[in-house]
């Protein structure tokens, strides 16, 4: 689903990664922890397309094809979703006609024609039900007086709606609460299936109490310096990160 060789990314002319390989399969759910300022959210917006981001070298693969020259929305249209950290506030448009939009644009970039009103009512329908939101909430501006949970909801809604190949969750500053947690996990473990992959980026191994990842990775100064399965979030939770640091003499 996605390998990323030797990959190499800076901001304002500051090397961020220096040199990360990970590959994510189909029906995988990986972790990727590590201390602040490591290099986390910058991966996930390396890997979306986001402007402001220079790749210096490496490969992003997505299902083989390489995508490093393609924009974000190029990339959005090809499967990629990427949570939103600070998701916008659209008064006057609902969470319902913001999705039917999505929809259409995406169809609209590959060729096709907008999604018959029926049939996006039933997967309006279908993915809500299984999401549990409530129609009112689906007739609420988007993103206006949102709790945190209720972003976290629509988040997720989104991601069910466009049914991503690969979706990345950036959640390390988001300050979730034990509600929003488990949204958002409900959310990814009812989603997760045998054709997408997911990429989890959390500070907290609280998360992953509630999505169990596949692997673990450990970020430290651009670099993946530990791969693991869900017992290293544990060690991580009770022993921090200099134990890792002092490993790879960092
Ligand atoms: P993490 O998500 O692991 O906390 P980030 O990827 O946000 O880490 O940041 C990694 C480093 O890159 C930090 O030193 C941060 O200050 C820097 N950085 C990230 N985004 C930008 C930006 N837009 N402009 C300048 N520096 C940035
Ligand atoms: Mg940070
Ligand atoms: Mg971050």
């Amino acid at each position: 689903m996605l390998k990323i060789n030797n990959l190499h990314a800076s901001v304002e002319e500051k090397s961020i990664l220096k040199g990360i390989n990970l590959e994510v399969k189909p029906g995988e759910v990986h972790a990727i922890m590590g201390p602040n300022g490591s290099g986390k959210s910058t991966l996930a917006s390396v890997i979306a397309g986001k402007e402001d981001y220079e790749v210096e070298d490496g490969d992003i693969l997505l299902e083989g094809e390489n995508i490093n020259e393609l924009d974000a929305e190029e990339r959005a249209h090809k499967g990629v979703f990427l949570s939103f950290q600070y998701p916008v506030e659209i008064p006057g448009v609902s969470v319902t006609n913001f999705m039917k939009t999505a929809i259409n644009e995406t169809r609209k970039a590959k060729g096709l024609e907008e999604m018959p009103a029926n049939e996006m009512l039933k997967l309006i329908r279908e993915k809500s039900e299984l999401l549990e939101i409530d129609r009112k909430f689906l007739s609420r501006s988007l993103n206006e007086g949102f709790s945190g949970g209720e972003k976290k909801r629509n988040e997720i809604f989104q991601m069910a709606m466009l049914e991503p190949k690969l979706a990345i969750l950036d959640e390390t500053d988001s300050g979730l609460d034990i509600d929003a947690l488990r949204i958002v996990a409900n959310g990814v473990n009812k989603l997760k299936s045998k054709d997408n992959a997911v990429v989890v980026i959390t500070h907290y191994q609280r998360l992953l109490d509630y999505i169990v990842p596949d692997y673990v990775h450990v970020l430290l100064n651009g670099r993946i310096v530990k791969s693991g399965t869900k017992e290293l979030a544990l060690e991580l939770e009770a022993k921090g990160y200099d134990w890792i640091k002092e490993e790879v003499g960092a």
